[in-house]
């Protein structure tokens, strides 16, 4: 394991290189999310003006009433966007993303020095109101000690990751989500939890174990976005949107949509792409969960999806840092684009 900053000085994800950047900022506004269950600060930070979206009911009310318009009724009003960081706080490219992008936003460059113009001209013309939660899972980014997954062997992300059983064997996936909270039944908690052993990703939604998934599913009903992105990691894999379960097929499309958007500019950058072929049917046995993304979607209407980011493992397909940087950038770039724009009535103009 090796201090990743020294080796990529644009690779700042520790908790108080984040801190130090949030009380940079001159054009961003810090608030406060809410206080983990380990009782560490959740801060966000928000681009342009709050829209007033002029809601008189909760989505779910709205769209009883057939026009979600009744919870956000867009007309004059800019976009809101939202990303949130680190929910698996293992998984740091986001976070490193962000950390560039909030330096692109302030001062035109990254933390490179270098200039991204396309992004930064595709976010002014945007115009949008931008809702970023660096790290939401802070008492598993605390809890880290790795930078980065760069070089890691697949076992240490497990490790980092998900942890180890009682008799200090590594947990993994899936069985790792067959005990929750998964505080009591582990020796080593991993990153992927919260200090009580919530893994935000897959909370009570509608009965929140943790008073983070109410914070932010709160953040999401009160912005009204109309796209947010979870950013994760997915081992080695191509960067890539999952798409959502549980939502109308028009926010399959939307993902779809912004897939393309985000697959074309990871070709004109020279990077490899994958787009996941949008998906209409739920027919399967076990059902898919009703994570985080979903949720979102269903507090205020959003094409939601999860980003998965290669992780830069010692393994096949390993991207280097810098290509995980610029693949983020694509996302953002194709985010502010809002390719899902004129796909329903409800989206802003
Ligand atoms: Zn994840």
């Amino acid at each position: 394991m090796f201090n990743t900053d020294l080796v990529y000085p644009f690779w700042k994800t520790k908790p108080e290189q984040v801190w130090e950047m949030l009380h940079s900022l001159k054009k961003g506004q810090v608030h406060t999310l809410c206080t983990s269950a380990g009782g560490h600060e959740i801060p966000y930070v928000t681009y342009g003006e709050k829209q007033d979206y002029k809601g008189t009911a909760n989505y779910n009310s709205a769209c009883g009433a057939r026009n979600p318009k009744y919870y956000a009724h867009r007309e004059g009003t800019r976009p809101t966007l939202m990303i949130v960081g680190a929910t698996h706080a293992q998984e740091l490219e986001g976070v490193a993303g962000l950390m560039n992008l909030f330096s692109l936003l302030e001062t035109g460059r990254d933390l490179r020095g270098i200039e991204v113009p396309s992004l930064v001209k595709a976010y002014e013309e945007c115009g949008c109101r931008l809702v970023i939660v660096p790290i939401y899972n802070m008492d598993g980014r605390v809890r880290c000690e790795p930078d980065s997954m760069l070089e890691e062997p697949p076992e240490s992300l497990r490790y980092h990751g998900q942890g180890t059983w009682k008799d200090g064997t590594l947990c993994g996936w899936p069985d790792c989500k067959t005990v929750h909270p998964l505080k009591d039944a582990v020796d080593f908690l991993g990153a992927y939890y919260n200090d009580d052993g919530v893994n935000l990703m897959h909370d009570d939604q509608f009965c929140p174990m943790a008073e983070e998934t109410r914070a932010i599913l709160k953040l999401a009903k009160d912005e009204a976005p109309e796209c947010i992105i979870g950013l994760h990691g997915g081992s080695n894999s191509t960067n890539m949107l999952l798409q959502p379960d549980y939502v109308p097929d028009y926010i399959h499309k939307g993902v779809y949509l912004l897939a393309e958007a985000v697959a074309s500019l990871q070709t004109e950058n020279g990077l490899k792409s994958h787009v996941v072929p949008e998906r209409t049917k739920l027919e399967a046995f076990p059902p898919p969960s009703f994570n985080l993304t979903t949720a979102f979607h269903h507090v205020c209407g959003a094409i939601s999806s999860t980003y998965e980011s290669n992780e830069g493992l010692a393994d096949k397909n390993q991207f280097t840092a810098e290509e995980i940087l610029i693949h983020h950038y694509c996302l953002f770039e194709a985010m502010f684009k809002r390719p899902w724009r004129g796909l329903v009535p409800f989206f802003c103009e």
